[in-house]
């Protein structure tokens, strides 16, 4: 499978090389603020996995559980491209709204759950974590 993504304005490209190791939706204040949404969805891949096109700038932070966190985005039109976290070398988290396809697998695990909204429906089978350890 190698899926083809990209951000809003079509400078920045995403392929991936291989099918998702696991499909999270995270409704951390992170996510939230970062993507606009209740919550964000992303696939996880081995870095290698995943090729980006065209210019990013990161943005650096620290989550309030001090984990460091280092988003990229397309520096035109805002989009986050990829997220990595401190907690998960070799992984990287691709927004599955790149791809704006509806065949996406759905979430296995639904993280931070706390702060899901209560009217965010959550896949039947997957996984609730009270805290993730990562997006
Ligand atoms: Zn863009
Ligand atoms: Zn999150």
């Amino acid at each position: 499978m190698n899926r083809q993504g990209q951000c809003l304005c079509g400078a920045v490209r995403v392929a991936l090389a291989a099918e998702p190791e696991r499909v999270n939706m995270c409704h951390c204040a992170d996510c939230q603020r970062r993507t606009g949404s209740p919550f964000g969805m992303a696939l996880w891949l081995a870095e290698a996995d995943v090729t980006i096109g065209g210019e990013t700038r990161d943005f650096v932070h620290v989550s309030d559980k001090g984990r460091k966190l280092t988003n990229r985005f397309c520096p035109n039109c805002g989009s986050t491209i990829c997220y990595t976290a401190a907690l998960n070398p070799g992984l990287i988290a691709v927004p599955a709204g790149l791809f704006a396809d509806p065949a996406t697998p759905p979430p296995q695990r639904s993280v931070f759950e706390e702060r899901r909204h209560p009217w965010v429906a959550v896949p039947d089978g997957a996984v609730r974590l009270p805290r993730g350890r990562d997006g």
